[in-house]
């Protein structure tokens, strides 16, 4: 049982993302103070969002400057702050050159420093850690002889060479539960969204997120899509599940945040029906040898096509829904929105 006081200032990290910034939102017009570490607070683009909640929130948001791999640059944001809720980590599709340095460190050591800055802080009292369904399964493969992947199960599969991010995000969430289990004055909870999707505050997130939904812009999809299936979420279904991970006392363990599992073939005709045919929306889905013929071009490796094209996928979302009292989003509803506020945006 962990009661956090709600006047003290909560500490989010990775201010700027697409995630993070529904979280600092949603915590500002829930009425609590909010710390949000940036990577440079005074850049001057990509930071607009973040001003306007300054500004419509009086005194309660303050931005300050922490980076992933800089050792102890937490420390100063976090003191003071009872509940720090760690979501900074790069995620990133497609082709990637050097996942050590683009992925893993940043994930593993960005997980080592903010978790040594909770160690050398002794207000704090829970972290709340942004983890994935991907530190839960690699491949959708691994599904064999399983009707649905639950909190029990861990990533076995994913390497460095093969699906990085998935990998980053394994080792950083393990290494935060054997930190965790150290002590005793602070508790870890984590949560594990599928792929988010929703409209974004910010149009500078790099988050795989946007980038995917730009596959529905870019003619990627026009010949076809991979039959590709994929767990979906809202992104403010997501931030509401980190606050309130972080605000219910009895919250522990892994909570998996996903709404339902959908297809890019799916989602291409969710959007044809909402806002009609576009050339760049897929009609049908490629026979899986031409996906891992295109495979090189397209960014991916053939052995991620062979593990997951072609795949069912399921999770079970209970315990969220049981223990923190969270109802999702249809998905339909999310694609439709997100989809809507790119062309607001003038990206779509
Ligand atoms: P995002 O918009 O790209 O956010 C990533 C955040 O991490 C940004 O604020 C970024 O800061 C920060 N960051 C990256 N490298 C950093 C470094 N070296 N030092 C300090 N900050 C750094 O992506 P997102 O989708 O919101 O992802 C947020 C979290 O959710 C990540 O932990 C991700 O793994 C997790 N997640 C995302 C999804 C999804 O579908 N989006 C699903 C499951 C889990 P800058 O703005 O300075 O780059």
């Amino acid at each position: 049982m962990t009661d956090i006081d709600p006047t003290k200032p909560v500490l989010v990290t990775g201010g700027t993302g697409y995630i993070a910034s529904w979280i600092v939102r949603y915590l500002l017009e829930d009425g609590y103070t909010v710390r949000a570490t940036v990577r440079d607070p005074q850049k001057p683009s990509g930071l607009e969002h973040l001003h306007a909640l300054a500004k419509a929130h009086p005194g309660r948001l303050t931005l300050h400057a922490a980076d992933l791999l800089a050792e102890g640059s937490y420390t100063e944001a976090m003191a003071g702050c009872e509940l720090v809720i760690h979501t900074a980590s790069p995620f990133l599709v497609g082709r990637i050159k050097d996942a050590q340095r683009q992925l893993i460190r940043p994930a593993l050591e960005g997980t080592r420093n903010v978790l040594a800055s909770v160690d050398a802080t002794p207000s704090v009292k829970r972290v709340v850690l942004t983890s994935s369904v991907v530190a839960i399964h690699g491949d959708n493969a691994d599904m064999k002889g399983k009707s649905a992947f639950t909190e029990a199960d861990w990533n076995t599969t994913s390497t460095e060479q093969h699906q990085p991010y998935a990998y980053s995000k394994t080792v950083a969430e393990k290494e935060a539960w054997a930190i965790q289990a150290k002590q005793e004055r602070w508790d870890l909870v984590t949560i594990h969204p599928g792929l988010v999707l929703g409209p974004s505050l910010t149009t500078s997130s790099k988050s795989g997120s946007i980038a995917t939904m730009r596959f529905f812009t870019d003619m990627s999809f026009a010949a076809g899509a991979p039959a590709l299936e994929l767990s979906v979420v809202d992104v403010r279904d997501v931030a509401r599940a980190h606050i309130t991970a972080g605000f219910t006392p009895e919250a522990h363990g892994r909570y998996i945040t996903t709404a339902e599992t959908t297809s890019m073939l799916e989602i291409g005709r969710t959007l044809s029906g909402a806002f009609g045919r576009r050339l760049s929306f897929p009609r049908n889905e490629l026979p899986k040898f031409m996906i891992k013929l295109a495979a090189p071009v397209a960014g991916m490796t053939r052995k991620f096509v062979e593990l997951n094209v072609g795949w069912p996928l399921a999770f079970d979302n209970s315990r969220t829904r049981k223990e923190l009292g969270l109802e999702f989003r249809p998905a339909e509803e999310t694609i439709v929105e997100h989809f809507q506020q790119m062309i607001d945006d003038g990206l779509a």
